[in-house]
This record gives structure tokens, sequence and C-alpha cells, in this order.
């Protein structure tokens, strides 16, 4: 396993956001974790990324422990991670953002010319994510599905800009498909899904573990899917048994809002 979190514990004062949460991942696997709000998804996220010290627990990647390594540490180890909310540098072009991503580790020199850094692999990137068409346009007036790909594109030139990192890559991906609806949620699902199934040997493959909080963006994605509920797995499985998962139902499919989400579980899925 790549990916091992151990006993994870992430206290904030009073605040009990996760209570000892243990699960491991593959290269080549794409993994959902779904739970309410406040279930600590982005939490977890936070404390594998490096954005929080945990309160207690352990996270290895690749055999290595890097719980108490920064968030930028972590990156040169191969572990990126998106936010909720897209970040991008909107008055740059969307090839220069990715440029500016795989330059990064690098440094960017004052006689550098971005446009000119970078450019085959940037473009590459921007294929993988299918935004070759605007890869000249301003962030500022991309439409908001384009700026969620951008993000993607922006997590992997992360982790491949670094020199250091020859290894296995983890993408965190908080809600990818959040503000999206439709055939561009399930576009942009099914791209996700893409870069950790993308052909590459264990060595040098992806692993994406994804939250979302319900599971329309789950069937025909996940491989395999991780319930979190009150800072605790409740259960795991692939999406099939999840959605049949007694406690699951009960305690959060049952939901308000997830009825016909269970409906279509009973159907196998899409
Ligand atoms: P999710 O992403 O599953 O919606 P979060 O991880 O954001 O859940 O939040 C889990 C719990 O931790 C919530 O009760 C939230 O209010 C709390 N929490 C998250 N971040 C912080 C923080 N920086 N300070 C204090 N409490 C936080
Ligand atoms: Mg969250």
């Amino acid at each position: 396993m790549t990916l091992q979190v151990r006993n994870l514990v992430k206290h904030f004062g009073g605040v009990h956001a996760v209570q000892g949460v243990s699960f491991e991942l593959q290269v080549g696997e794409c993994v959902a974790l779904i739970g309410p709000n406040g279930a600590g998804k982005s939490t977890c996220f936070a404390c594998i990324a490096g954005q929080h010290r945990l309160t207690r627990g352990e996270v290895l990647w690749a055999g290595e422990r890097i719980d108490r390594l920064d968030p930028a540490q972590r990156l040169a180890r191969g572990v990126a991670r998106t936010f909720q909310v897209a970040q991008t540098f909107e008055a740059l072009t969307v090839l220069q953002n990715v440029q500016l991503l795989l330059q990064a580790p690098r440094g960017l020199a004052a006689w550098n010319v971005l446009d000119t850094v970078q450019l085959d692999a940037a473009q590459a990137l921007l294929a993988q994510v299918g935004l070759q068409a605007v890869a000249q346009a301003d962030v500022l007036g991309l439409p908001y599905g384009a700026k969620k790909r951008l993000e993607l594109a922006m997590a992997l030139a992360g982790v491949m800009g670094e020199i250091k990192s020859a290894g296995p890559r983890l993408l965190l991906l908080d809600e990818p498909a959040a503000g999206l609806a439709g055939p561009e949620r399930a576009d942009l699902m099914a791209l996700v899904k893409s870069l950790a199934h993308a052909k590459a040997d264990a060595r040098a493959g992806v692993a994406v573990l994804y939250t979302e909080h319900n599971m329309d963006a789950v069937f025909g994605v996940a491989d395999r899917v991780l319930v979190l509920i009150d800072g605790q797995i409740a259960a795991q499985g692939s999406p099939h048994e999840i959605a049949q998962n007694e406690t699951v139902r009960t305690r959060y499919l049952g939901r308000a809002g997830h009825a016909a989400l269970s409906d279509r579980a009973g159907g196998g899925g899409r």
C-alpha cells in the first residue's frame, strides 16, 4: 500500500473533527471519501497534505512517515491537494498557470520568460484535462468548469514538476466537481477517474483520493468508497456495497435529499 493512514486524530480545541481514522490507498486506485458536511473530510485531507498537524496518528507515503513534514516537503514527495474553492492565478493565461507550477521547484528567475519555460510539459497536461483550446485565454474570464479542470492540471503540475519526486503521486481532490451540474459534472468526474487509471508503471503512477458529499459522483467513478461520519470511518467497500450498507443508508444516504440516489444504487449505478 502506498498511502497508509493510521489512527488519525485531529482536534480543534474541543472539536473532535477526526477520531481515529485508518485506511490505505494504492497507486492506480481512485477512492472516494464521502460523508455529510462536517464529517471531517477536508480535515483528513489537510492532515495528509500538511496544512494541519495531527493530534495523534501516523501518515505514511511510499513507506515513509510524512506527518511531520510541511506541505512543500510533502509535495516534493509527490503529495498534492486541491481545495474546495478553485485556486488559480487569474491574471495569467491557462497555459501560464500550468507553466508556473511546473517551474516552481526550480525557481523562476527574473530573466526567465514564463512563456518559454516547460512549454511542452504544460501543453501535454492541458491536453490531458481537455483545455488545449483555451490555453491562451486569461483565467479571469474562464467558465467555472474550465477553472476546476485547470485546478486538476495545476495539482498534477505541482507534483510532476518536482525534481525530487520520481516516484508515485497522490492527488487529494477536495470536491473536484463542486459547483458543477449535469454533464459538466459527469465529464469532470470521468477526468478524475482517468487520472488514476492512466497507464503508468506502479512507480510513477497516480493514486486519487477525492471527497464528495453525495453518491452521484461515486458510481462509475470510484473503485472504492470510504464513508466518514462524525470523524470516523462508518463503512467502506465498493460503491454498490456502500449503497446497500445498512449503517450508511440510515445514517447518511437515508437523509433528506439522498433518497433518489439510493434508488439509482439499487439499479447498479451508471
Ligand atoms: P467536511 O469537509 O467533511 O465537511 P471538515 O473537515 O471541514 O468537514 O470539518 C469537520 C469538523 O471540524 C467540523 O465540525 C468543523 O466545524 C471543524 N473544523 C474544521 N476546520 C476547523 C478549524 N480550522 N478550526 C476549528 N474547527 C474546525
Ligand atoms: Mg469539506
